[in-house]
């Protein structure tokens, strides 16, 4: 019989999951089945740690769960660096949240609140601008952004159709729970599917500008590629954006309530992408099939996983509407995950341990080695680990 086992040590948790803001925050802690530190932070922090955290165990997995300081890549690899310092013996780190989509993927339409989930991190805009082009530093079969060998093993499984229908479903039960314990703790964001009608696709070449009132610099977009302050923070209802120059498809969700999950090449950048001829560019060059801002500065310290719901489409338009939903889709799609993720045997830290009678005490370990890489070896008391 398996039994909930609160962990005693940082040591004890082997996912990490990493937001950056507190609205991605929120959909995720709806989805903890249980939190360590309701009373008080049992764990602490690492010298010199700033990050705070907030513990505890989603299926069989010990959890810590990191809110970014703020959005892009730097923020990102300064909070990861001390992650990793305050919990050494992580396996998976999971950047949940939402993202600018690319609205179509070989064959299939992206609809908003569908997921993206990264095979790997391109980081798009560290290079050199040439005359003839840009040319990007890091490409993705480096060293950067390909997940290491357990990540891939898991991307393959869910690669198969019978598992990537499997990852739908269990997406879409978690869904409603999500929504039903938002309801029950009466969270003020919205977690439902705004509908299809609000699902607005402009064609790549109409820009979000001040489209009814006289504006100079609006007007002179076409040479600058620059759009006012006020059109930039304004919806397009408020600007007036032409609802003719919307891209005519139709718009579907399965019937269960559910959305679809992609898997691919992610962009990661420190601005937010905000051009669809831009997106469609770039994305092409590079085989993208979403932008987000993190995945590239949490990378450096380490191997992680991008699970974002797409909120908008990567161009001018302003909508904020799909926020909440895009930042729920993307946490049951972590959730879902992680109820295949096998952490490496030997690990200890499992949040369920079968009780047998020998409990494994964690005073006497040591730990040797990149624990993201390939080889660790943990040596506890007289037995030792070699984990591949
Ligand atoms: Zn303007
Ligand atoms: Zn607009």
């Amino acid at each position: 019989m398996a039994q909930v086992i609160k962990p005693t040590s940082r040591d004890q948790f082997h996912i990490a999951v990493i937001c950056a803001l507190p609205r991605e925050a929120d959909a995720v802690t709806l989805l903890f089945d249980e939190f360590w530190d309701e009373e008080s932070d049992p764990f602490g922090r690492a010298v010199g740690d700033v990050n705070t955290y907030m513990t505890g165990r989603i299926g069989k997995h010990n959890v810590v769960l990191a809110v970014l300081p703020g959005m892009g890549t730097n923020n990102a690899a300064a909070s990861t660096a001390s992650l990793r310092s305050s919990y050494s013996n992580l396996k998976l780190a999971l950047l949940v949240g939402i993202c600018g989509g690319v609205p179509r993927i070989d064959d299939d339409d992206v609809f908003l609140g569908d997921v993206v989930v990264s095979k790997a991190i391109v980081q798009y805009d560290f290079g050199r601008q040439y005359p003839g082009g840009f040319e990007i530093k890091n490409t993705i079969e480096d060293s950067l952004g390909r997940a290491n060998k357990d990540i891939r093993g898991l991307l393959a499984v869910f690669e198969t159709e019978r598992m990537r229908e499997r990852l739908m479903t269990k997406s879409a039960d978690y869904l409603k729970q999500l929504q039903e314990a938002a309801r029950r703790k009466r969270r003020r964001a919205k977690y439902q599917n705004p509908g299809a009608i609000q699902n607005k696709l402009f064609l790549r070449d109409y820009i979000h500008q001040h489209q009814l009132e006289s504006c100079d610099t609006c007007s002179n977009v076409d040479s600058s590629g620059e759009i006012c302050e006020s059109a930039s923070k304004a919806s397009c209802a408020d600007l007036g954006c032409d609802e003719t120059q919307l891209v005519k498809r139709e718009v579907f969700y399965p019937d269960d309530g559910g959305f679809n999950i992609f898997i691919g090449r992610i962009g990661s950048g420190n601005t937010v992408m905000k051009s669809g001829k831009d997106r469609d560019r770039i994305a092409a060059q590079h085989k993208l099939i979403a932008f987000e801002m993190e995945g590239a500065g949490a990378w450096d310290e380490v191997p992680c996983l991008i699970v974002k719901g797409v909120c908008d489409y990567a161009d001018s338009h302003k909508n904020k509407q799909w926020q909440d939903f895009a930042a729920a889709t993307g946490a049951c799609v972590m959730k879902a995950i992680l109820d295949r993720y096998v952490v490496a045997e030997g690990a200890q830290g499992s949040a369920l341990t079968q009780t047998n009678g020998k409990s494994v005490q964690n005073n006497t370990r040591s730990i040797s080695g990149n624990t993201f890489g390939n080889n660790v070896n943990i040596s506890q008391g007289d037995m030792t680990w070699n984990m591949k």
